[in-house]
């Protein structure tokens, strides 16, 4: 999965996008580029790396010393695991499945919800992240993709470099995808756009609500710190690192079901921590389908709330895969 890009990229990127056509158009005709790259968009990218990256990885190094004037209690505990789970679901059911992939339909109060917990996971605004992540599917393993680890060279050393880049490294500087030619039905989307723009303000809000919720807990600043801490620094930490295993580990370890042109892989064990992410191997065969685990025995947290919101008529239109189609890819066919 991708990330990255914030919601003032959709402004400038559109800008860009635009300039350079006008300047194309006056010279020859030709396609629109894919990806487009400048000095303001790679500092952006840094910019965030910085705060939404290192700084929960310093955040979440630093919390255990905060255990020397404050314990990790029952709030602690509940904002944990209340906010990963929810902004989790906003990344996996909002961002990807709804947003980048269309595997279903929404109520626009469903849209607004997921677009703003995604948001909060500090993984880039929603149309950015869902650009990035088309071309990791457009791309997938092969010259392109946003984050492989399979194209940093062979031997120990190479599958190393490649793991590092594709679990993170990569966020620091790279080709943004020109949202005009990714996410033209997400531009169309005033709602979304909306929540794209403000995309800083509802990180901010992801750390304002734990550390509120902390401090009247315990009527004190230090309750308010500790919320801060685990219900904000470190959820982004644990939910970041959940999502960029995928992109890593997931491309290169794990077992491979059904046929798909690149190296991605299911790790069956992972499916409740990743919310049924890790059945990533059918993802990229069946990316149109709302549910990962395609089988109702495999965990998958996602799909469970969009058959949730199914049933309560706030979701419609899943387009599950039939029988036929799912086996015609399998590669190991089930013992007779
Ligand atoms: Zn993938
Ligand atoms: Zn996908």
């Amino acid at each position: 999965m991708p990330r990255l890009a914030t919601a003032i990229h959709l402004g400038r990127g559109r800008r860009l996008a635009h300039d350079h056509a006008v300047t194309e158009q006056s010279v020859r005709p030709q396609p629109r580029r894919k990806v487009v790259s400048s000095p303001y968009i790679h500092r952006l990218q840094r910019r965030h790396f910085l705060l939404f990256d290192v700084l929960p990885i310093i955040g979440t190094v630093a919390a255990p010393a905060l255990l020397a004037g404050h314990p990790f209690g029952v709030t602690e505990l509940v904002l944990l695991l209340s906010m990963w789970l929810l902004t989790g679901l906003g990344v996996t059911v909002g961002y990807h499945r709804l947003f980048t992939h269309r595997t279903f339909k929404a109520a626009p109060a469903v849209v607004a919800v997921l677009a703003v917990l995604g948001s909060m996971a500090g993984q880039g605004g929603v149309i950015s992240w869902v650009a990035l992540h088309r071309r990791h599917h457009e791309y997938s393993d092969r010259e392109g993709d946003p984050h492989s680890p399979n194209l940093s060279g062979g031997g120990l050393a190479g599958r190393f470099k490649g793991l590092l880049h594709s679990h993170f490294l990569w966020m620091r500087r790279h080709e943004y995808p020109n949202i005009v030619h990714y996410a033209p039905d997400l531009l169309k989307n005033r709602l979304l756009v909306r929540v794209a723009r403000l995309y800083y303000w509802w990180v901010v809000l992801g750390l304002a609500i734990p550390a509120l919720i902390g401090g009247l807990a315990e009527m004190s600043w230090l309750g308010a710190v500790s919320g801060l801490f685990w219900g904000g620094l470190v959820r982004i930490f644990v939910l970041e690192h959940i999502v960029w295993a995928i992109n890593s580990f997931l491309h290169m370890f794990g077992t491979r079901p059904y046929e798909s042109r690149e190296n991605s892989r299911n790790g069956g064990l992972f499916a409740l921590i990743t919310l049924g992410e890790s059945w990533h191997n059918n993802h990229h065969a069946f990316p149109d389908s709302p549910s990962f685990g395609l089988d109702w025995y495999r965990l998958d947290p996602g799909f469970w709330l969009i058959k949730a919101l199914a049933a309560a008529g706030l979701a419609w239109d899943l387009k599950t895969p039939g029988r036929d189609r799912i086996e015609a890819k399998r590669i190991t066919k089930p013992a007779a």
